[in-house]
């Protein structure tokens, strides 16, 4: 379906349709109170009076009002919620993602105001309490890679990986998903140990390449492969690669690349768990666009944003 056959949906233009959405999307089983977590059907009351601001909702339980957005990003937003869902919407439609200046002409908000409303989704797309991976003995690959400043001709070019970011991902070869990580200047094992040991369940398979910084550290797990890369070995004995994380850091540096011309440092994280939110819920698992960007949607609650806006 073409970008404008999507924003024919009501969602994307009447406000009541798209608070609706948003509803459903965050109350699947009915709404339920922010202040005091009732969801007593009996206790909620929606007050549509005229003197009433839309979507409001009256707890008889802790005697609170509530609408939809409160206690999540979207709360003190001034930005209406159809313009939210066709930004996340963009977001979500288009694996390399898409840029401020895009929504910013695309759906009508000053760009300041766009390359905000993208910080706060990328919030809300955030994974804020994973599991462990690898878990039932599976096979989790690891690998890592540098980011910015890696352009000779850039102005701000600097020898030396200590001026480049460092990003570890890994991959759980079960359920084909990426948890990312962008490590503070160069990756240490010891630094990969305290990633590998609150992420990855022990009994797993670790597979990596033929790094000394997994030497020691590959015999706290089940079992570890290492491939010789220098030796163009890509496939263990046993089958493994680490073809997927190897694939995800390819996706993460074009769409990076291609869409955004220029990422802070202070920053990257966001970006990394915007790619590696579409990379978790991508076609090739079955996830639509629809249900991509109504996910990205319903991590909404609970999020702060830990800096502050520029405006
Ligand atoms: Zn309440």
């Amino acid at each position: 379906m073409s970008k404008s056959a999507v924003f024919q949906d009501p969602m994307f233009h009447d406000e009541a349709k798209a608070r609706e959405a948003l509803e459903a999307v965050r109350w699947p089983d009915g709404p339920v109170c922010p202040h005091c977590g009732s969801s007593d059907p009996e206790k909620l009351a929606k007050l549509e009076g005229q003197s009433h601001r839309p979507g409001l909702y009256y707890c008889n339980d802790c005697k609170g009002q509530f609408t939809v957005t409160v206690g999540t990003v979207f709360e003190r937003s001034k930005v209406p919620l159809t313009k939210w869902w066709m930004a996340a919407h963009m977001m979500n439609s288009n694996k390399n993602g898409v840029s401020a200046h895009e929504i910013h002409r695309n759906i009508g908000v000053t760009y300041k105001t766009a390359w905000f409303m993208m910080h706060r989704l990328r919030e809300a797309m955030t994974d804020a309490k994973p599991g462990p991976m690898g878990t039932l003995g599976g096979a989790v690959q690891s690998d890592e890679t540098y980011y910015l400043n890696t352009s000779k001709r850039a102005k701000s070019y600097k020898k030396g990986l200590s001026q480049k970011a460092a990003i570890v991902a890994l991959v759980d070869e079960n359920t084909k998903t990426v948890r990312t990580f962008h490590i503070d200047k160069t990756v240490t094992s010891a630094k990969l140990e305290k990633v590998l040991f609150t992420n990855v369940d022990r009994k797993a398979t670790l597979v990596t390449d033929e790094s000394k910084l997994y030497q020691t550290l590959g015999k706290e797990f089940g079992d570890h492969q290492k491939l010789n890369h220098s030796a163009l070995e890509y496939v263990s004995p046993t089958g493994h690669t680490t073809n997927n994380v190897e694939n995800f850091f390819g996706v993460f540096k074009r769409g990076m690349r291609g869409t955004y011309t220029f990422c802070g440092e202070q920053h990257l994280k966001r970006y990394l768990k915007e790619f590696e939110f579409r990379y978790n819920n991508r076609s090739g698992l079955g996830v639509t666009d629809g249900e991509r960007t109504a996910k990205a949607l319903k991590g909404i609650e609970g999020k702060r944003l830990t800096y502050r806006p520029t405006h």
